[in-house]
């Protein structure tokens, strides 16, 4: 029998906002379904009879938008339903500003060891800017309140290179988030999306983003700040002190196999990449229907999972072990690949150490630009 993943994704697709870069499956909470569509997931977990999990990642749209009772119901039900003897990291995102002390005492009961804030900017002009609805202020009080809970394990994610944004501004932020003193950062430049008030005020030339040149100064920054107070750089947009590495997200860069629950969610199963239904209402429909809510259902080709393998591979910092991929695809590396390694190394984009290919410093800020050159012409 396949061995069966020993990770899952939960989606809760509820926002008490919608920001204006944000092109994630959610809608806008109010009247909308909620206690119905914690209902339908814990059929869904209960569909897939999930064995004992490693790591558990509770994302959105918005956890925490949900109501202290809403929140203890879910964590209390998957408690119920699911093995943690094996856990050991069990994610939630929050927005600072959502999680009131009952909100925090629920958290503090459940297996959740470990938290994922949406701080963004610390920047109370920028926040608004970028349609957020917290401020600077409910930021450090939302960390402290964690602390005093006994969470250590936090991570906030910031964005960079956002409208108007300066590399002072990029300097304070970074100064504000080293101060809080958590082990683990992710920092994203802005990415346009579709269907983002930001795309359609880009179509009208209303968006004044930050120049390549600038945003490539404002990584180079980040990366040496960050290396200078221990941080360490493992993944294209992640860093952390030693031993606070996210297990769940490596877990997606090392290619392995997941169950992806909840409306919108993505999955791998069995060779299998599918992605679940995303509007509620239909999502619902089909839990009662069938159990489960799959719609997209695609088998990689062993060409498409060689891709995956070196375009998440490459992200982390240890990149792509050549024995590993041989041992995994049954053929040769260097066949496969050894004349794009080749013209990247030339291009100063990817090195080789021993057995493992990464990306060079120049190569992580190209990132997926470097990574879709595997990606081969059939
Ligand atoms: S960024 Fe987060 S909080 Fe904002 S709309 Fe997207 S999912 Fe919701």
């Amino acid at each position: 029998m396949q061995n069966r993943p020993t990770s899952a994704y939960i989606h809760i697709p509820f926002c008490t906002q919608i920001c204006y870069y944000c092109d994630f499956s959610k809608v806008f909470i109010k009247n909308q379904p909620v206690d119905e569509y914690l209902k339908a997931l814990m059929e869904e977990v209960r569909h897939y009879e999930l064995p004992a999990l490693k790591t558990l990642y509770i994302g959105g749209g918005t956890p925490s938008a949900l109501s202290a009772e809403q929140l203890g119901y879910l964590l209390t039900n998957l408690g119920n339903e699911l093995d943690f003897s094996q856990l050991e990291e069990f994610t939630i995102e929050a927005n600072p500003g959502d999680l009131t002390a009952d909100k925090i005492a629920v958290l503090k009961k459940s297996a959740c060891n470990r938290i994922s804030l949406g701080v963004q900017t610390f920047d109370n002009k920028m926040l608004k800017r970028i349609g957020r609805s917290h401020n600077e202020s409910q930021i450090y009080e939302t960390i402290d309140s964690l602390k005093a809970a006994g969470f250590h394990n936090i991570s906030i994610d910031l964005i960079y290179a956002l409208p108007g944004q300066t590399m002072d501004q990029v300097v304070d932020n970074v100064a504000k988030a080293l101060a809080l003193d958590i082990p683990h950062l992710s920092l994203y430049s802005l990415i346009l999306e579709n269907h983002t008030v930001f795309m359609n005020r880009q179509k009208r030339g209303r968006l004044y983003l930050p120049g390549e040149d600038v945003e490539s100064e404002m990584f180079d920054y980040i990366l040496s700040e960050l290396e200078k107070h221990s941080f360490e750089h493992y993944e294209i947009s992640n860093f952390t002190k030693p031993g606070f590495e996210s297990r769940h997200n490596l877990m997606y860069w090392d290619n392995a196999e997941y169950y992806g629950l909840g409306a919108g969610a993505s999955g791998y199963l069995n060779g299998m990449r599918y992605r679940n239904r995303g509007p509620i209402q239909h999502y619902l429909k089909s839990v009662r229907e069938k159990g489960h809510s799959r719609l997209h259902e695609e088998y990689l080709t062993p060409n498409e999972q060689m891709e995956e393998e070196m375009f998440l591979g490459l992200r982390k910092k240890t990149g792509v072990s050549i024995a590993r991929f041989e041992e995994k695809f049954g053929l040769s590396f260097q066949d496969r690949y050894g004349q794009i390694v080749q013209g990247l190394k030339e291009e100063g984009l990817l090195q080789q150490e021993g057995d493992r290919i990464r990306m060079t410093k120049k190569g992580l800020f190209l990132g997926d630009t470097v990574a879709e050159r595997f990606i081969l012409e059939e």
